[in-house]
């Protein structure tokens, strides 16, 4: 009772300084205050202010509140503290710095208390309501990707909700955040692009800028095809750039000329340095770039030998500049789980873009602007999506008529894909054969 009680004091505390921080001039002279605290070595400043209002009804058995951050300097020492109150009463959580600059530039936000705090958190399956500021781009990670990577890492995790304000971006507004991603209108890289634009944390976190890179992925420098490739993919993204709203930048080089495919520096084993090696050439105007992760973490397999994808999130932070970080992207969510996600976007459903035969043939197959439907990765994409019951909204894309008269070819082709160590394959053929679309009377026998 005597927390639930000190829980109600503490609310109309935040409730007070709610009211403050909606006037701008009372945020500006807070800020002063902050920085002028640090350097004149002030002791008992209160550098964090909590902005989250705990919801009404909410009981402590459900979430823990991260409250009073507090920041002083005493004796050479500067001490960050906060509260920790759970069900079983309020203990304080306390770092105490000791530096030979004097720390004279300390945190302003709550980042420190969120990464302390995520782990005890997911354990007791609460959710985690931290009343101070945390960066947007932690906060989204703190939210999707890091909680995946976590739970594989310890399966006794859960899943929980993470409540924050966001920290203003150091010395920049919103809107000055510039976040880039490569456009091949694939699941990963709709599912990269959504992942930020859709985020629900923060619209600093969008996407503003597309690229188109022919680096390999349009074919050999110079080869037959490879030049018209990549001019319609290159059209095609600035296209889709044109209706978000965002810019749009392509690159062509010859780098495919370096890049020896009888040594084994073919484009899917070398694919991320090529494309990083574009990326970086804004790394003065974009802060971010987002490299849409082709396989989940517990396919991070650094013997690999089929595709660099498998090292991306050890890989890209290795790449990152002082001016440009490399994010490994939607790497927390599997190929079925993105596939499931992007089933219900119209754009997607026009724009979806899996396949693998060579554009020019492809022409000559199905028409611009369809996908085969008889290669590998048409048929595990209709395969996913005829398991979900949402291949029939991609009928503009995909010859439905051919995948249903050769299910059975589809199958097979994926079971032997499967069973050669591609796990993506299989994991379409088991999500087929447990779904309500299996009706096929021999899929089972085909798949053993
Ligand atoms: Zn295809």
């Amino acid at each position: 009772m005597h927390t639930l009680q000190k829980l109600l004091q503490d609310c109309d505390a935040i409730e007070k300084v709610i009211d403050l921080k909606r006037k701008d001039a009372a945020r500006a002279k807070a800020a002063s205050h902050r920085r002028n605290a640090f350097e004149n070595r002030a002791t008992g400043c209160k550098l964090h202010q909590c902005r989250v209002v705990i919801k009404a009804g909410a009981s402590l058995d459900s979430f823990i509140a991260v409250s009073s951050f507090d920041i002083t300097k005493a004796n050479q020492e500067t001490t960050y503290r906060c509260d920790v109150h759970d069900a079983s009463g309020r203990r304080e959580l306390r770092y105490v710095v000791s530096s030979t600059t004097g720390h004279r530039k300390p945190s302003e936000t709550a980042n420190w208390a969120a990464m302390a705090l995520l782990l005890p958190a997911m354990l007791s399956g609460k959710a985690l309501n931290i009343q101070g500021s945390v960066s947007a781009l932690l906060l989204h990670f703190l939210r999707s990707d890091l909680q995946d990577l976590l739970m594989h890492f310890n399966s006794s995790l859960k899943r929980i909700d993470v409540e924050a304000d966001i920290a203003p971006a150091e010395g920049r507004s919103c809107g000055a955040l510039r976040v880039g991603t490569g456009f091949s209108a694939g699941i990963d890289s709709f599912s990269a692009l959504r992942s930020f634009r859709q985020s629900g944390v923060s619209a600093c976190l969008d996407v503003t800028d597309l690229m188109t890179f022919g680096v390999g992925a349009f074919g050999e420098s110079g080869g037959r095809g490879t030049e018209e490739a990549f001019t319609k993919a290159a059209a095609r993204t600035a296209a889709y750039a044109q209706e978000l709203g965002v810019e749009a930048h392509s690159v062509r080089s010859n780098l495919t000329h370096f890049y020896d495919r009888s040594q084994g520096l073919g484009f899917t084993r070398t694919h991320t340095l090529r494309n990083a090696s574009a990326a970086s050439l804004f790394e003065r105007e974009l802060d971010i770039y987002l490299y849409a992760s082709a396989f989940a973490y517990p396919e991070l397999d650094l013997t690999a030998t089929d595709y660099m994808g498998h090292l991306d999130p050890v890989l890209l932070p290795l790449l990152s500049t002082t001016d440009l970080r490399f994010i490994s992207a939607g790497a927390g969510s599997d190929r079925i789980r993105k596939t499931e996600l992007l089933a219900d976007d119209t754009v997607a459903q026009g724009l979806l873009d899996v396949c693998v035969t060579p554009p020019l043939k492809r022409a000559a197959m199905v028409g611009p602007g369809r996908n085969c439907s008889q290669c590998w990765k048409c048929y595990r994409t209709m395969l996913t999506l005829d398991a979900l019951g949402k291949l029939e909204r991609f009928a503009a894309i995909f010859d439905l008529e051919y995948y249903h008269q050769n299910k059975a070819g589809v199958l097979r082709t994926l079971r032997q894909r499967g069973q050669k160590g591609s796990k993506l394959d299989k994991a379409a053929v088991d999500l087929y054969l447990a779904s309500p679309a299996c009706n096929h009377p021999s899929a089972h026998q085909m798949v053993r």
